[in-house]
């Protein structure tokens, strides 16, 4: 089922795009939770991590991780560091059933998370 997400790949919906690729987007977080925080989602509908496909999404994959570090190097939050999250179901509070990645940095992230 398609969520808002769509409607930002599809410009239905705006939203501040920081990176774009014949398969992925990545745009920041309408509810930051760092000073960077963006969210970096596949054009294709994979509602969450246990619904990639291993090896055919891989590529794939590795494009989103491919996509956090170029972001990342954009943002000068490559050398400080950074954090990539995926929430994965209710326990872990994902509330977009579109798969995403969390890329957030710029300031100390404290561990364990929340
Ligand atoms: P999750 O809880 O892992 O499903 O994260 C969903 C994230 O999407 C949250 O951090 C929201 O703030 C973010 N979000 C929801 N709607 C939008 C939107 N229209 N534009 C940007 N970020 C959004």
């Amino acid at each position: 089922m398609s969520t808002i997400f769509s409607k930002i790949i599809n410009r239905e919906i705006p939203a501040d795009i920081v990176y774009e690729t014949d398969n992925v987007l990545a745009f920041r977080d309408i509810n930051p939770q760092a000073p960077v925080h963006i969210l970096i989602i596949p054009k294709i509908e994979i509602p969450k991590v246990t619904d990639i496909k291993i090896p055919e999404q891989s590529i794939l994959m590795g494009e989103m991780i491919d996509a956090a570090n170029i972001i990342a190097k954009q943002e000068n939050i490559d050398e400080t560091g950074f954090r990539l999250v995926f929430n994965c179901g209710g326990d872990a509070g994902q509330d977009v059933y579109h798969l995403h990645l969390h890329l957030l940095g710029g300031r100390i992230l404290t561990w364990p998370p929340g």
